[in-house]
C-alpha cells in the first residue's frame, strides 16, 4: 500500500461505472516504483454530477485525472484548455491540473501507436480497415491516417463514419469510406474499435473465414476477443488493447508527475 501522508498528490479516474478499472493497479505501482509520493483513486462520478466533479479538482487541488466512459466527451467543456490532438479526436481522457487551470488530452491514440510499435506490428504504407467511428477510432485514426497507404472506414452508422472521414480528410486525403465488411484479403491492418467483444455473445464484426496468413487483426478491447482467436487460428498476427491501454496510462503519468515510469512494473500490475 502507498503511504497517504500531508503531501501526497491525488490523481484519479473518473467514470460510471468504474468497479472494473485496473488503472489504479497500474499507477499506484508505478508511483511506488519510483518513490513517489502520489496515489490513484477511482472515483465513481454520476453522469449528472460530472461538472461538480470538475470543480473538484480544482477544489481539491487534485495533480489531475484520467477520464473514462461516459464522460471523455462531456468533459471538453467544462476545461479551461484542450490540447491539439484531443480537440480533434473530440474527447479527454486525462486532465492536468496546473495550479487550477484545467488542460485536457487525450493519450488513447498514442498509446495504441506505441501498443503497436512495441510489438512491431507494420502499419506504415499500409492498407488499414478501421471498423468503428466511436472516440477510440477517432483517437487512433488520427495517428494512423499519417502513416498508412491508405485508410478504409467502416460504421454501423454510416453518418458518424461520414463525419469522421471528413475531419480526418482534414489531415491527409487518404480515407475513405467501406460501406461493408467484405473483401477482407485487400487490408493489411484491420482494427476493431467498437464495443462488440464487450458483449456477452461476443459477436464477430465481419466473416472471419475471409482472413489469410500474413494480416494483422487488432481489437482494442482488453482481453482475446472472438474476433481475435478466429484470426489466431488463421495464422494472422493479433493483438488486444493491453499494450493500449498500458500505454495510454504510461503517457498520462508523464504528463501528471513529469517522470517516465517504469514501464514493467506498470504491465506486470495490469497482468
Ligand atoms: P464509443 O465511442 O461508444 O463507440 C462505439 C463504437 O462501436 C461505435 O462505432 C459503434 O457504432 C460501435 N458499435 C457498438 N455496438 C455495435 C454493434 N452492435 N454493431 C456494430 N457496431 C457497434 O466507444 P469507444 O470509446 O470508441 O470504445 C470502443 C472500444 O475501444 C471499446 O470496446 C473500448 O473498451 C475500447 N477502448 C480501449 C482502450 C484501451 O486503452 N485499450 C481505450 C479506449 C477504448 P455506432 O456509431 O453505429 O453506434
Amino acid at each position: 500500500m502507498i503511504e497517504i501522508n500531508g503531501k501526497t498528490k491525488i490523481t484519479g479516474l473518473y467514470g460510471y461505472p468504474v468497479e472494473h478499472t485496473l488503472s489504479p493497479a497500474m499507477h499506484n505501482s508505478a508511483f511506488k516504483s519510483l518513490g513517489l509520493n502520489y496515489c490513484y483513486i477511482p472515483f465513481t462520478v454520476h453522469p449528472d454530477l460530472l461538472e461538480d466533479a470538475v470543480k473538484a479538482i480544482r477544489a481539491l487541488n487534485l495533480c489531475g485525472v484520467n477520464v473514462t466512459v461516459p464522460h471523455k466527451v462531456k468533459v471538453i467543456n467544462l476545461l479551461d484548455e484542450i490540447d491539439e490532438e484531443a480537440s480533434f479526436i473530440g474527447a479527454v481522457n486525462t486532465i492536468v491540473n496546473t495550479g487550477g487551470r484545467l488542460k485536457g488530452y487525450n493519450t488513447d491514440g498514442r498509446g495504441f501507436i506505441q501498443s503497436l510499435l512495441e510489438n512491431k506490428i507494420l502499419f506504415e504504407g499500409k492498407n488499414i480497415l478501421i471498423i468503428g467511428a466511436g472516440g477510440a477510432s477517432r483517437a487512433i485514426s488520427y495517428y494512423l491516417i499519417q502513416k498508412a497507404k491508405k485508410i478504409f472506414l467502416y460504421n454501423r452508422s454510416k453518418e458518424k463514419a461520414e463525419t469522421l472521414i471528413q475531419d480526418l480528410k482534414k489531415i491527409r486525403n487518404n480515407i475513405s469510406l467501406n460501406l461493408d465488411i467484405s473483401s477482407i484479403e485487400r487490408f493489411d491492418v484491420i482494427i476493431n474499435a467498437t464495443t462488440l467483444g464487450l458483449k456477452e455473445e461476443d459477436p464477430l464484426p465481419f466473416d472471419t473465414s475471409l482472413l489469410r496468413k500474413g494480416q494483422t487483426v487488432c481489437d482494442l478491447i482488453y482481453k482475446k476477443t472472438r474476433l481475435l482467436e478466429e484470426a489466431s487460428k488463421k495464422g494472422c498476427v493479433n493483438l488486444n488493447g493491453m499494450g493500449m491501454l498500458l500505454w495510454q496510462g504510461i503517457f498520462a503519468f508523464e504528463l501528471w508527475t513529469g517522470q517516465k515510469p517504469d514501464i514493467e512494473v506498470m504491465r506486470n500490475a495490469l497482468k
